[in-house]
């Protein structure tokens, strides 16, 4: 019993340190997914974060911007030009500090790859692991969770039953990434 309450005290405790994270995510293009499919994904990359106590706050391109967040993620929803336009790639962020924090979603690639009940799991999972490539500045991948490079078969049917965490050293750089957002919007 004392165990689960000093692990109880923790988790409160890092939870409140981290209530002030949160990222804006500007959404371009929104129409490209039916809004059902959009909202559900946004649920299931919303609660990922959540997961480790960063909220995600929507907006949409061109509309009033959500405030009160040091960092501010862009995403393009669109269509790839065909198979020679990054070849087997669903998604991509511009990473580093020249970058403009911009991450791009090939929808055609989501929809191709999974069932059409599986898309907003999918679509969800490939938005978190885009923005967390924006927050953590850093082209690497895990070995496992939310940050792997490419997800297999038995992960990809089990998304919406089953989603994807983060791996320690992701929850570690997001939150450092956002220390340093921080820090620099004070500056
Ligand atoms: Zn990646």
């Amino acid at each position: 019993m004392k165990a689960i309450l000093t692990l109880g005290m923790a988790l409160a405790a890092g939870i409140d340190a981290y209530s002030a994270e949160c990222v804006v995510v500007e959404l371009g293009n929104p129409t490209a997914v039916p809004p059902q499919v959009l909202l559900r994904a946004k649920d299931v990359a919303a609660s990922i974060f959540a997961g480790i106590g960063v909220e995600l706050r929507w907006s949409v391109k061109g509309h009033r911007k959500a405030a009160g967040c040091s960092m501010r993620v862009e995403v393009e929803l669109e269509t790839s030009d065909g198979p020679e336009d990054r070849p087997g790639v669903l998604a991509y962020a511009s990473v580093g500090i020249e970058a403009d924090k911009r991450v791009h979603v090939f929808v055609d690639r989501v929809n191709a790859m999974v069932p059409a009940l599986d898309r907003a799991a999918l679509l969800g999972h490939v938005l978190a692991h885009e923005i967390t490539h924006i927050l953590e500045g850093v082209a690497r991948h895990s070995d496992a969770g939310v940050m792997k490079a490419r997800w297999e078969a038995r992960e990809l049917r089990e998304l919406g039953r089953r989603p994807l965490r983060f791996q320690l050293v992701d929850q570690a750089l997001i939150h450092a990434g956002l220390i340093h957002a921080g820090l620099a919007a004070i500056e």
